[in-house]
């Protein structure tokens, strides 16, 4: 009989219970991961309220959780590179390995991913997970798997800024200073980009951003956006934005933000699918729009920034709750969102 492990497993909205289920076996190509650290995403915040991300629908029970990091406690005989008592970060996707998308490289896009925590594939939240080795990443001496589990929300940033193809000496503009935006700037700092403007409208987070190094930031709920950052840039606006919102007014404020020939890159997904864009202005800018699905090929780079200590993202987590607190820490974080900047799990 297998060994058993604690889950803390969603049996409804809004119902996290702890249980007890069997211990992953790891496969030939798998490591077995004795899970220390989770953050709290997003969707994580929406599948727990809702049950549901628009056509994701969850079966219970369900385990969620897709930003782990944790200590190596046994691998399959394939595996290479790594010994027990490694401490690693996880990237979330089993990728297929085959299609057109995984051969180019672009395995982000893989049709047939397993993205951990989504409806069908077991999430972190619990004592162990197995996962394909090509997936799990040593963390160098002097980076914890606190810092582990947040390398997921970096990858992110950093993927965001590979999109947009930022160079050397130009500016950006980050829209949204929660967690991804907080990310996206440092990977922005990590390419050393000065000319760096960030808004929000929580005071929290406009605060964050300044301690971590914004040129300047702007406040979204009494500012004009567009006419403060036309001001600091002598009219020109910033050659790159980032849109880490979500909110539905925030492409045309990006548009708006945007230097004859800049870049619109969306990263936030937004609540609804039809957003009012000004494409004319896009036009008469001859403005470049991209979007930014997860990552792919990062972990090692926003991994080896950490450990330059280049990336000061401990800075970002506000709150840390017990694994056997999830159901209470998920709620928190939905009733709070203007306290909290990321929760982070610990097991
Ligand atoms: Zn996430
Ligand atoms: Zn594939």
């Amino acid at each position: 009989m297998s060994k058993m492990m604690r889950a803390a497993q969603m049996l409804g909205p809004g119902k996290i219970e702890m249980g007890e289920v069997p211990m992953p076996e790891p496969k030939d190509n798998e490591v077995l991961v004795n899970i220390k650290h989770v953050g709290v995403c997003g969707a994580d915040l929406h599948f727990f309220k809702d049950g549901a991300i628009g056509a994701w629908v969850l079966d219970f029970p369900h385990v969620l959780g897709h930003e782990p990091a944790g200590i190596v406690a046994g691998f399959g005989k394939d595996v290479k590179g790594l010994k027990e008592g490694d401490a690693v970060s996880i990237e979330p996707g089993k990728t297929c390995g085959s299609c057109q998308y995984c051969k180019s490289g672009d395995y982000n896009l893989c049709p047939d991913v397993q993205f951990m925590s989504v409806p069908g594939v077991t999430g972190a939240f619990q004592d162990y997970v197995a996962w394909p080795s090509d997936k799990v990443f040593k963390l160098p001496e002097g980076v914890s798997t606190l810092e582990g589990a947040l390398v997921e929300p970096l990858s992110v940033g950093f993927h965001g800024v590979n999109q947009s193809e930022i160079n050397f000496g130009e500016s950006a503009m980050v829209l949204g200073a929660g967690c991804i935006g907080l990310c996206t700037m440092l990977a922005l700092k990590a390419r050393g980009i000065t000319d760096l403007y960030i808004s929000d409208i929580l005071k929290l987070r406009m605060d964050k951003a300044a301690q971590l190094g914004a040129k300047q930031v702007l406040d979204a709920s009494s500012d004009d956006v567009v006419e403060k950052v036309m001001g600091l840039t002598s009219n020109k606006g910033v050659d790159k934005v980032y849109e880490c919102t979500g909110a539905a007014n925030a492409v045309n404020q990006g548009i708006g933000l945007l230097a004859n020939g800049g870049t619109l890159t969306l990263i936030g997904l937004f609540g609804e699918a039809n957003i009012p864009t000004d494409l004319n202005g896009l036009i008469f800018k001859e403005g470049v729009f991209k979007s930014n699905f997860r990552y792919r090929h990062v972990y090692p780079i926003a991994i080896k920034a950490l450990a330059a200590g280049i990336v000061p993202l401990k800075e970002i987590v506000s709150h840390k709750f017990k694994l056997e607190e999830l159901g209470k820490a998920l709620q928190f974080n939905n009733d709070h969102k203007d306290e909290v900047i990321k929760v982070v799990i610990e097991l």
